[in-house]
């Protein structure tokens, strides 16, 4: 039986998979079990957010696995601390709280919005308000949270308590925030719904809002944290800090971990026993996300990703089956005028060249270390395609 038929006899079909066998990757390339090589322009969804095995995380992750790889969250380890700190101080955060995705980091700020309103106003005032066409999950309450139909078929009965807002506008926001409401929440850049920026002007008016009703934000930036828009957080661009961010994704440069930052205003309400998770902060990931956050703390690192992302714009831009670009840094939406986004990533594989889809477009995501070389490689595969 090959790798193929195999998997698909054991493992439940609840993806639709490409028929190629990944091997190993080093840098910005995949290779599959034929030693076919890929220029990875999806770096996972976001995830290996230094490439393939990048030689300090590498010995960052290996180094732990050979002195401690767990230990339960009764104990303290010196690798979760400084994970811990480097991140609050980098983002600008009071405190946080360990999971091993972004549906739990999400899980983990619901908690937060709603005991925090039932802490200070009692009873009544848990809704979360979330917007049309959001992603936030594909746990329970994070299906339940999230504003497409799509996702709220075959489980119901599904979490209560989430109010959609449509995207950018004000007056659907105005009117749905009322005293019934915790938080709002929301994605700078909707990732999976299409690679939609939210407008300045409805991102001031959430804030706006919610600090005069004492309604909290929550960011989701699962996918667009952690340098991926050419800033440590989305809000930068939008010179933003929400009460509670959530990071996953590209955290951890591929290791599973997520997390949940609070701020002053509600850095004290999970008490001991009001929220958990085994694996949570686990060290191996801590240590691989202590090398990203070197990494991307070095000088000059996140203005590089900004510069390589208006680079690959303004390339795109010149390509005629290309109808707009959207996103920001190394977060890319494509829209095309006649080809189907999933046509091209098809065609692309075949070439040695692997990209998303997100919605009716292609999306790029690649690691933030790529370099102008394996751009350009990557990009000329991308608009042969295109032009083809
Ligand atoms: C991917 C994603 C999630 C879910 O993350 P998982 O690690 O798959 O649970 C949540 N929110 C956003 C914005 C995402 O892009």
């Amino acid at each position: 039986m090959d790798t193929i038929e195999q998997f698909n006899k054991y493992v439940m079909p609840s993806y639709g998979r490409y028929p190629l066998v990944m091997d190993s990757g080093e840098g910005e390339y995949a290779a599959d079990e034929n030693g076919k090589r890929y220029i990875d322009f999806g770096s996972g969804i976001g995830t290996n957010s230094l490439g393939y095995c990048d030689e300090d995380w590498v010995k960052a992750v290996c180094g732990q696995v050979g002195k401690l790889q767990h230990t339960s969250n009764y104990y303290y380890t010196k690798v979760q601390a400084d994970f811990a700190k480097a991140l609050c101080e980098t983002a600008g955060y009071t405190n946080m709280f360990f999971g091993n995705s972004g549906a739990e980091a999400n899980e983990c700020a619901i908690k937060i919005a709603r005991k925090y309103s039932f802490d200070k106003y009692g009873k009544g005032r848990h809704n979360i308000i979330t917007l049309v066409n959001s992603f936030h999950g594909r746990t329970l309450c994070t299906l339940s949270a999230t504003g497409q139909d799509v996702f709220h078929n075959y489980f119901f009965p599904f979490v209560e308590g989430f109010v959609n807002v449509e995207a950018n506008n004000i007056d659907d926001l105005r009117a749905k925030l009322d005293d019934t409401v915790c938080a709002v929440m929301f994605e700078y850049i909707q990732g999976e719904g299409g690679v939609m920026p939210l407008k300045r002007e409805f991102v001031d008016e959430i804030f706006r809002l919610c600090t005069e009703k004492d309604v909290l934000t929550i960011a989701d930036e699962v996918q667009t944290g952690v340098g991926r828009t050419g800033k440590f957080l989305a809000g930068d661009n939008f010179n933003k800090k929400a009460d509670i961010t959530t990071l996953a994704k590209g955290l951890a440069g591929g290791v599973p971990i997520g997390a949940c930052l609070a701020g002053e205003k509600c850095a004290g309400v999970l008490t001991a026993g009001t929220h958990g998770s085994t694996f949570g902060g686990n060290p191996i990931c801590c240590a691989g996300g202590l090398a990203v956050m070197n990494r991307v703390n070095s000088e000059g690192f996140l203005g590089e990703i900004a510069a390589k992302g208006d680079y690959i714009r303004e390339k795109l831009l010149k390509c005629g089956e290309v109808a707009s670009v959207s996103g920001m840094g190394l977060m890319i939406g494509i829209e095309l005028k006649t080809k189907q986004a999933g046509e091209v990533v098809k065609a692309a594989l075949d070439k040695g060249l692997l990209l998303l889809t997100a919605k009716t477009k292609v999306r790029l995501l690649p690691p933030l270390t790529i370099s102008y070389e394996e751009i350009d490689k990557g990009l000329e595969i991308l608009t042969g395609i295109l032009n083809g």
